[in-house]
């Protein structure tokens, strides 16, 4: 059989390329790249290295199905949350398995998700919107307390700031519009002139990493959150796996998961999906926070492998691919990975403690994300990871431990 065409799409700002390329490696298949931004090499591999208007999918769609008119295309994978509108178009357009652009679209606008949740009844939180022109003070005094203000368009928490009463509203708004004036946010437009403000939803926070095949899911791993996320900012630390809840409480997040799919839409391809287990009487309700389109974030899809040692792209790509995939089974090993929550803002000048952080027993690898000399802006304006901490353990709480004290040897110097 001639071999697949795959294309990744890549955008500029991902973690996710080095681990994707490599898995398509592994594969059979001739890598056609497209990134929103010309690659350097891209003069010398004009078939390989595409440059595509992410940000126009229609435009990129017809690029794309010329393109396929020369070299046609067995699947196109959106590596990150960036390019799953794109990715949609494009298949489409060229009649390969993705998600409807309708429903990529529903998961990239937090108020669009919150709507189409409501509708098909899965739980979620209460919500309103307020334009971002509006006086916050009388939005404020309207409200129940606790409640979270975020911005309908952008990610990993950027922009999300819990407020416990008027004040902390106002204040959380107006802070949330300066977010909003940023160059990088501001050229997003749609979406950028309304912030959306829904009831703080206690308890534990879960993350559900699933793979979805013509509307079926699968869930690939839970992950639990063990540090506390009660705000005023939402930085993600720890995610480990395999989950630690009674049988039957993951049973449920995976049901919920599953109905929130299709009321989105979401048909094919990875899936995450972050959750929160509101206590009740009658126990612990899973209520969705988002469902994203797409594989876990950051570095963090390193903690997973299935079978006998496939990583969790390699097994994306053999799905959009149609190709066999010896396990769904993740391995025995419980695995966690800690994003390094960054203390202060400032430049960064030096990392201390590398080494012994690295030679704390079941830890993996302690990757820093930052380039020394570079400015790290902590939430809710930044966006990016100081860097990543791996362990692997036979059970979940060693692997976790094993986070808390490499993490204890690291220490931060800023300018
Ligand atoms: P993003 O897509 O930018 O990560 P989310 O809407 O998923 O934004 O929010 C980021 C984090 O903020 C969540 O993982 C959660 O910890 C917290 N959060 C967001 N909305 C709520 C809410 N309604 N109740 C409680 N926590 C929330």
């Amino acid at each position: 059989m001639a071999s697949q065409r795959l294309l990744l799409l890549i955008p500029t700002t991902t973690y996710r390329t080095e681990d994707f390329v490599e898995a398509a490696r592994t594969l059979d298949v001739d890598l056609v790249i497209a990134s929103d931004r010309p690659n350097v090499m891209a003069g010398e591999f004009p078939d390989h290295l595409l440059t595509l208007p992410f940000g126009d999918p229609a435009a990129a769609a017809r690029q794309m199905r010329g393109y396929a008119a020369r070299r046609p295309l067995d699947a196109v994978v959106p590596v990150d949350d960036a390019t799953t509108v794109v990715a949609s178009a494009i298949g489409e357009a060229l009649g390969l398995r993705v998600n409807p652009l309708a429903a990529a679209q529903a998961t990239r606008n937090k108020l669009v998700m919150r709507q189409r949740l409501a509708q098909a009844g899965v739980p979620s939180p209460a919500f309103t919107t307020v334009p971002v022109a509006d006086d916050p003070r009388a939005a404020a005094r309207r409200q129940a307390y606790p409640c979270v203000l975020k911005p309908l368009v952008l990610s990993a928490s950027r922009g999300v700031i819990r407020a416990d009463d008027e004040t902390g509203f106002v204040t959380a708004f107006e802070r949330i519009r300066g977010i909003l004036r940023a160059p990088d946010v501001a050229e997003l437009g749609e979406g950028t002139d309304t912030i959306l403000v829904e009831g703080f939803v206690p308890g534990a926070e879960v993350a559900l990493e699933g793979l979805l095949e013509a509307g079926a899911l699968r869930t690939l791993a839970l992950f639990d959150k063990p540090d506390p996320l009660d705000g005023p900012f939402f930085e993600e630390t720890i995610y480990v796996t395999p989950s630690r809840l009674p049988e039957a409480t993951q049973a449920a997040v995976a049901d919920v998961t599953a109905r929130a799919a299709p009321a989105l839409g979401l048909s094919d391809g990875a899936v995450h999906c972050e959750l929160r287990l509101r206590p009740t009487a009658a126990g612990l309700e899973p209520v969705v926070l988002e469902i994203a389109a797409r594989s876990i974030g950051g570095l963090c899809g390193r903690t997973l492998r299935f079978g006998t040692g496939m990583s969790l792209e390699e097994l994306i790509l053999r799905r959009a691919l149609g190709q066999a995939v010896p396990s769904f089974e993740r391995e025995r090993a419980a695995a966690a990975v800690m994003m390094i929550p960054i203390p202060r803002g400032g430049v960064l000048e030096e990392v201390r403690g590398l080494d012994e952080a690295r030679a704390v027993p079941h830890i993996e690898d302690v990757t820093i994300s930052i380039p020394k000399g570079q400015e790290v802006v902590p939430l809710p304006e930044g966006s990016r990871y100081l860097g990543f901490i791996f362990s692997r353990a036979a059970a979940p709480a060693e692997a976790e431990a094993a986070l808390r004290e490499a993490h204890r040897h690291l220490q931060f110097v800023f300018r």
